[in-house]
C-alpha cells in the first residue's frame, strides 16, 4: 500500500489517534520525502539515527541506503506500526522512548552501530527542537550529521549569517558547532494534519574539531538580551562593565563604538569574549 493510503487510512478510519502534545503532522508527499533523505547523503557504510519515525514515511526511503537504522518513538500506539512496516528488515532497530530522556546516546549507537559514521534524520517534534538539537551536540561526541525539518522560521534562524534580522544567540551556537546549511521549504500542505506553519530542511555537519564552551555560550546570550541595545549596553547590563572600557576594546578591534551583537561575527564575538575574559570576566 502506498505510504499516504496507509497514513489516511488510519488516521481517517480513527484507527489511529493524532497527538498534539507529540507535535504529530505526518509527512504525505512522496517526492518530498525522497528529497529529504537523499540530502542525508547516507551510504552503505552510514548508520541513521531517526527521531520520531511516525508510521515511517522517512524510514521506508532510509532503510534503503543505510547500514543500520535506529528509530526513537515516544508513542507507544505506533510501534505495533513500525513493527509491521518493517518486519522484513534486519538492520532496523526500534527504541520506544522519549529521545529527550535517552541516557547516553552514544552508548546506544555503539550498541547498535558499533564504529560506523552517524547520520541522524529527522521530521522533528516541533515543540521541542532546540532541546533535541542541543541535546545532541551537548551528549554526542559520535554523531557525524544531522539533516532535520523544523519550522521555517527556525530553519531561516539556526542558519543565518550576521545583520539579517533571523540572526541571534543560537545562529550563533549552532553554527560554532556545525556547518549549518539552510536546503529547502517544506509548504505546509504536504502533511497531515496540515500544521499552521511552513517547514524547511536543514543540514548540520557537525564540526570534527568542537569545542564546547558554556561561558563562551552565556556571553553570547548575553550580548542578545535586548537587541536592539548596543553590545556596550548589553555588556554593562550584564557583567556590570565600564563603557569606556567596552569602547576602548571595540575602537582596538575597529568597530565602532554602538555597534550591535547582530552585526558581529563569530570570531569578532569569540575576540571580544577572550579579552574579557583575560580582564576577569564574571
Ligand atoms: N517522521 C514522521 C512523523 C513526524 S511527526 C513523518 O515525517 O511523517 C513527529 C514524530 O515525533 C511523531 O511520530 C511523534 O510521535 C514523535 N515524537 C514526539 N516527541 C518525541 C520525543 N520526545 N521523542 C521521540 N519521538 C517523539
Amino acid at each position: 500500500m502506498k505510504h499516504n493510503d496507509y497514513v489516511n487510512k488510519q488516521v481517517n478510519k480513527n484507527a489511529f489517534f493524532i497527538k498534539k502534545k507529540f507535535s504529530q503532522n505526518f509527512l504525505l508527499d512522496e517526492n518530498i520525502i525522497e528529497k529529504i533523505v537523499a540530502s542525508g547523503e547516507i551510504d552503505q557504510e552510514t548508520c541513521v539515527i531517526e527521531i520520531g519515525p511516525g508510521f515511517g514515511a522517512l524510514t521506508k526511503h532510509i532503510v534503503k541506503y543505510a547500514k543500520k537504522v535506529l528509530l526513537y518513538e515516544i508513542d507507544q500506539e505506533l510501534i505495533p506500526h513500525l513493527n509491521h512496516l518493517f518486519r522484513n528488515h534486519d538492520n532496523l532497530s526500534i527504541i520506544q522512548k522519549d529521545f529527550l530522556k535517552v541516557e547516553n546516546i552514544d552508548k546506544d549507537i555503539s550498541t547498535y552501530f558499533g564504529d560506523a559514521k552517524v547520520v541522524v534524520m529527522s521530521n522533528l517534534p516541533y515543540h521541542i527542537t532546540t532541546p533535541i538539537i542541543m541535546k545532541i551536540l551537548e551528549e554526542s561526541q559520535r554523531v557525524n550529521r544531522m539533516v532535520l525539518m523544523m519550522q521555517l522560521e527556525v530553519a531561516k534562524r539556526l542558519t543565518s549569517m550576521p545583520n539579517t534580522k533571523d540572526y541571534n544567540a543560537l545562529s550563533i551556537i549552532i553554527q560554532d558547532q556545525t556547518e549549518a546549511k539552510y536546503l529547502f521549504k517544506v509548504p505546509k500542505t504536504v502533511f497531515k494534519p496540515k500544521p499552521k506553519v511552513d517547514s524547511a530542511v536543514i543540514r548540520l555537519d557537525i564540526r570534527k574539531e568542537r569545542l564546547r564552551n558554556p561561558e563562551f555560550y552565556q556571553f553570547i546570550h548575553k550580548c542578545f538580551t535586548q537587541r536592539r541595545k548596543t553590545l556596550t549596553n548589553n555588556l554593562n547590563q550584564a557583567y556590570n562593565l565600564d563603557k569606556t572600557y567596552i569602547h576602548r576594546l571595540l575602537n582596538e578591534m575597529h568597530l565602532q563604538e554602538n555597534i550591535r551583537a547582530e552585526a558581529l561575527d563569530i570570531i569578532q564575538l569569540k575576540k571580544i569574549f577572550s579579552k574579557l575574559e583575560e580582564e576577569g570576566l564574571r
